[in-house]
């Protein structure tokens, strides 16, 4: 056992406060990660505040960590010390059912996530990123590429694929016309790997005020949703939206925006009841309303792979972990460029 340093909410709603716990010493199946960097995804929030139920305190939260590899257990092959890697929501997954075959183990039953999470033995709690190291089995650690600074890497870990895996299933590319909805951590990167994906992106936001970074990640077009003009002149543009906000928006607003055939992908966890889905909105032009959630390991490497390739990474607000709870406070306000990140090295102040 080692003894590892990080941050944690102790109950729903308290502030999160320093909180030394212990990590297993690696098995021979494990890499022991020194944590560099962690984002700072709203779901932590929606957990750390059991917004969702079942939340386990204490809780350190993070799922998108980025950093060094500090040791390796017996049997592991793909990583040596001193790589550069990242861990994603979960640290393992049932090993035996269908879906790992067919690299769907997010959607898994037996599922452990990073954190707020047991492992498989059913007893141990998992703790996520927000902390200076962590131990991973192998299978669940991914590669981050050279080029890719390791601060703003950490977003893609859970930002990143949250979108990316979305855009490939409902196959975004040239000719597509897709929309994002809500420019935050997810949103953002949405707009980023849309657009190297050659689909032509709309970004319905708001208001108008983030509209010039928009246009710089790659939008096309820039709409406040505010303006109801929007949702008249946008009528059935669109064959592929993904909804990124985590609040009780209209979902019947948006689905009126699909072509015949068009998607609404929904990624965002709202947290009240949403208004009841006008069945008319789907059967008048045969749309469909989806919903989808993080990425396999497999697909998560290949986003990683794709973002090195094209020099994609999420544009962050570094902090240090004494200043998490007014970060919390200002993504909830959507007040944040585009990701807070933790430097990870502040623990030690
Ligand atoms: P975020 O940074 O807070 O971004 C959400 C964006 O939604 C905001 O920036 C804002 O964009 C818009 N928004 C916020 N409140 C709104 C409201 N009342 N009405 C309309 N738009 C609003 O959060 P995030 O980290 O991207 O996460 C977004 C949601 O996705 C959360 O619910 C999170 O739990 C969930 N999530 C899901 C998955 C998955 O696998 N499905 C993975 C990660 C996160 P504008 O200012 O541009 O309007
Ligand atoms: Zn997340």
């Amino acid at each position: 056992m080692t003894l590892a340093r990080g941050y944690a909410a102790s109950a729903a709603k308290e502030r999160l406060a320093p909180y030394s716990f212990e990590r297993r010493a690696p098995n021979a199946d494990d890499v022991a990660i020194d944590i560099k960097f962690c984002g700072v995804c709203h779901s932590d929030i929606h957990q750390a505040r059991d917004e969702w139920g079942g939340a386990m305190f204490p809780m350190v939260p993070g799922h998108e960590i980025a950093g060094i590899v500090t040791a390796v257990g017996a049997n592991v092959s793909k990583f040596k010390v001193g790589d550069r890697v990242g861990v994603g929501c979960f640290v393992d997954s049932c090993t035996t059912c269908a879906s790992r075959d067919v690299d769907l183990e997010q959607y898994m039953p037996g599922l452990v996530q990073t954190y707020n999470s047991v492992e498989a033995d059913g007893v141990t709690p998992t703790h996520g990123g927000y902390s200076d190291h962590i131990v991973v089995k192998q299978g669940y650690v991914l590669t981050i590429s050279a080029n890719l600074p390791l601060d703003q890497a950490a977003p893609l870990l859970c930002a990143g694929i949250t979108l990316y895996s979305p855009l490939k299933h409902w196959r975004a590319g040239p000719g597509k016309k897709v929309a994002i909805i809500g420019l935050g951590g997810l949103g953002h990167m949405g707009v980023k790997i849309a657009h190297a994906m050659g689909a032509d992106v709309t970004v319905l936001s708001q208001s108008l005020a983030k509209q010039e970074d928009g246009l710089r990640f790659g939008a096309a077009h820039y709409y406040a949703t505010s303006d109801g003009a929007t949702f008249t002149k946008l009528a059935g543009q669109f064959d592929l939206i993904i909804n990124t906000v985590g609040a009780a928006v209209d979902w019947n607003d948006y689905l009126q925006l699909l072509k015949i055939d068009g998607t609404m992908t929904l990624v965002g966890v709202p947290d009240a009841a949403t208004p009841p889905v006008n069945a008319f909105r789907l059967i008048g032009s045969r749309r469909s309303l989806a919903g989808s959630m993080i990425g396999s390991v497999k697909e998560t490497q290949e986003m990683l792979d794709f973002c090195g390739e094209h020099g994609i990474t999420a544009d962050i607000e570094l902090i240090d972990i004494q200043a998490i709870n007014e970060a919390f406070e200002r993504v909830v306000k959507s007040d944040v460029r585009y990701r807070f990140v933790i430097d990870m090295k502040s623990l030690a102040a």
